[in-house]
């Protein structure tokens, strides 16, 4: 195949990439970064067919243009990785000073050297921004898991050593003129590497979106909205994941309920209620111990899931949990404040799988006896209530 044919094929390639991220955007909920990958993608596709319409040796004044389009989609893919790290994007004045001084510097350089001025600036700046793509894609890939740092080295290590033969091909024109650009096995190498990171590029950011989509619909199927605890699907999967370990650990089940929460609905609004219900569900989650699961159960009720606590300690935990949520005070708009209390119940241990039910119930009971105790208090569930009857 002539490289014209595969340059041909490569362009469909990325505008096909740039078509189809489009397409997920739409359809699904965005992940930050798909849409700079996306204008990134089409835009560089359209810039090679350019570039090849021109002629691929042409120094006419439009192939600045298609390799502005060249800086300029580079400049997407990197603004979309800080997006996707969850960093704010390029901004479109950067952008577009980037792009205009881009312009500016390579037409002057083709004024002063229309052999190679035009070589030398686009190999250095594209060289320079893959490089710095790399750069992003690395630094990214070290505040995710695996699944996804995995794609993203990959990434980095395409385009950075893209960048590195790219840059090197600027100097070498420097120094040596342009003829070897075209020509011998140097150029060769560089163009078939190109041609493999291009191929390569649409289905690693695929796999990248993927990831995180994946991740995300996870996190909001096992998380409740309002406050980012566990809801019921969550606690189903972490209890699983509990009892599937090897050697088990023992639980305490600890039954949180906020006082008269209905009050505070009624004094202040639903709105306030809400954020009520988040600040207790945060002072909650940074209080239990690393290990531990907090779960809302809904409404007003949370469940604490006390892993590898004897009775002493685990009441020990609710009490710090209680003082926590009662120090509290929630800042309301007119300047005044709330303030709530939150009544524990804490179950027998735990052993087995078989004992979850049961041990619920105990929970529950004590919470019971806590609210009818006066509220604001934690209560244990008694000895003899370890093996309950049949659910009243
Ligand atoms: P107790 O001390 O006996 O638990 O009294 P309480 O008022 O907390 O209990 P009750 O069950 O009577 O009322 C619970 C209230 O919680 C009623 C309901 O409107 C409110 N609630 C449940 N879910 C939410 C929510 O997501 N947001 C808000 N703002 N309120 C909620
Ligand atoms: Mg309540
Ligand atoms: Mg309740």
């Amino acid at each position: 195949m002539d490289p014209k044919t595969v340059i041909f094929l490569l362009s469909l390639n990325l505008i096909s990439i740039g078509g189809l991220l489009i397409l997920i955007g739409r359809r699904m909920p965005e992940p930050a970064g798909l849409r700079g990958f996306a204008t990134g993608a089409l835009v560089f596709g359209c810039a090679y067919l350019l570039r090849l319409a021109l002629g691929y040796t042409s120094s006419a004044a439009l192939t600045v243009v298609a390799d502005a389009g060249m800086v300029f989609s580079t400049l997407c893919f990197a603004s979309g990785m800080l997006q996707f790290s969850g960093r704010p994007p390029i901004r479109s004045a950067v952008l577009a000073a980037c792009v205009g001084s881009y312009a500016a510097l390579a037409s002057a350089a083709i004024v002063a050297w229309p052999e190679g001025g035009r070589h030398v600036a686009i190999n250095l700046f594209l060289g320079g921004a893959y490089i710095g793509l790399g750069a992003l894609a690395l630094a990214g890939a070290r505040r995710e898991t695996r699944t996804l740092a995995t794609p993203m080295r990959v990434l980095a290590l395409l385009v950075g050593v893209l960048g590195l033969a790219t840059f090197a091909r600027g100097v070498g024109v420097l120094t040596g003129g342009a003829e070897f650009l075209y020509s011998g096995l140097a150029s060769q190498a560089y163009y078939a590497y190109g041609a493999v990171v291009t191929v390569m590029l649409g289905p690693n950011l695929l796999w990248m979106v993927f990831v995180r989509l994946n991740d995300r619909l996870a996190l909001l199927a096992t998380r409740d909205p309002l406050t980012q605890l566990l809801n019921r699907n969550g606690l189903d999967e972490v209890v699983q994941r509990h009892f599937g370990a090897r050697p088990l650990r023992p639980l305490v089940l600890m039954q949180v309920d906020v006082d008269h929460f209905k009050r505070v609905n009624d004094s202040h609004g639903h709105a306030v209620g809400d954020a009520v219900l988040r600040a207790v569900a945060d002072t909650l989650a940074s209080h239990v111990r690393g290990g531990d699961f907090i779960a809302r159960l809904g409404g007003e009720e949370f469940l604490v899931g006390c892993v590898g606590a004897d009775i002493a300690q685990a009441r020990q935990l609710a009490e710090r949990l209680r003082l926590a949520v009662s120090g509290c005070r929630h800042a309301l708009a007119d300047g005044g404040t709330v303030a709530c209390t939150v009544s524990i119940g804490v179950s027998g241990v735990l052993i087995d799988r078989a004992g979850w039910e049961a041990a619920l119930r105990q929970a529950d009971r004590a919470l019971y006896a806590a609210k009818a105790a006066g509220r604001d208090r934690v209560e244990t569930a008694p000895a003899e209530a370890s093996e309950p009857g049949p659910n009243p």
